[in-house]
């Protein structure tokens, strides 16, 4: 806790008094921190490829100028660095827009059903390249939510794109829409999906953690798999600002399940 503390002397007549006055400064002060926190994460994830970057061009210019091979090697490995850091700048740009708009709630009907069945779509060469069956179950009674298509389209992209990269080659990822007339987590009825793959699944202690920005279960697993550690962060602004919510079950060496509630009203 860190308070500010001013004393005054207060003179009555006949009496003689001091004011002590206490102001909670503690979340100015962990805001500051957390944004010294965020700038050191942001220059130490993108350092990491701009160095690898210089060393492959100083290594060109010198040693590897006439070495075709090398070149060729030295300049897949630059392409792979630079597209890395691209993904790492285009998730910063969705973070902050997002945040931008926190507090403006989309109005726009958004039909869930015709938007998974369209992600799904999309990701199928992804599953195919992976040898992960991609199968969408459910969707009975379910409305249009008011939401942002776009960001929603966002969400449920990472979210798949997530199950399928960690879940396993050779395994299923189960994606299953439903209504609820009530859901316990919110006031009123809403539509659910729950997103569910047969991966390793994630340790207790790190489920809390997963949608701080940049933390990883396994840095080195998600590096390879050319994820940026985002993903997750941007999933919690933009269902915040949907007045939605993310639930994460896991149960290591099963799965994971992914479940996303947005309200109808
Ligand atoms: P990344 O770009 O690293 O995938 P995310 O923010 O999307 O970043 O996810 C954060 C971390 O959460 C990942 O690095 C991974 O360790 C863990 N994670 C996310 N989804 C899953 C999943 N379906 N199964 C296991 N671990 C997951």
């Amino acid at each position: 806790l860190v308070y500010d503390v001013a004393i005054r002397s207060v003179r009555v007549p006949g009496f003689s008094c001091v004011t002590v006055a206490f102001e909670d400064k503690t979340e100015v002060q962990e805001a500051g921190q957390m944004r010294r926190d965020f700038v050191a994460n942001v220059s130490h994830e993108l350092r990491t490829p701009l160095t690898a970057v210089l060393g492959f061009i100083e290594t060109l210019l010198g040693p590897a100028s006439e070495d075709a091979a090398a070149r060729k090697r030295f300049l897949e490995i630059m392409d792979r660095e630079a597209k890395r850091m691209n993904r790492i700048v285009g998730d910063l740009l969705s973070l902050s827009r997002v945040e931008a708009e926190r507090r403006v709630r989309p109005t726009d009907r958004v039909d869930i059903c015709a938007l998974i069945r369209s992600v799904s779509l999309s990701l199928q060469p992804l599953a195919r390249d992976a040898e992960v069956r991609l199968i969408v179950e459910g969707a009975e009674g379910v409305e249009e939510v008011p939401g942002d298509f776009d960001q929603l389209t966002q969400v449920f992209t990472n979210l798949i794109e997530n199950a399928i990269k960690y879940g396993g080659r050779g395994k299923e990822v189960h994606i299953c829409v439903t209504s609820h007339s009530v859901e316990p987590t919110m006031r009123g009825a809403g539509v659910r999906v729950d997103i569910s793959d047969q991966g390793e699944g994630i340790a207790t202690r790190h489920i809390p953690r997963l949608t701080e920005r940049f933390y990883r279960v396994d840095s080195h697993r998600s590096r390879e798999m050319g994820g940026t550690g985002l993903g997750l962060a941007i999933v919690k602004h933009i269902l915040n600002r949907h007045r939605g919510r993310l639930r994460i079950e896991s149960h290591p060496g099963q799965g994971s399940c992914f479940s996303v509630i947005l309200p109808y009203e």
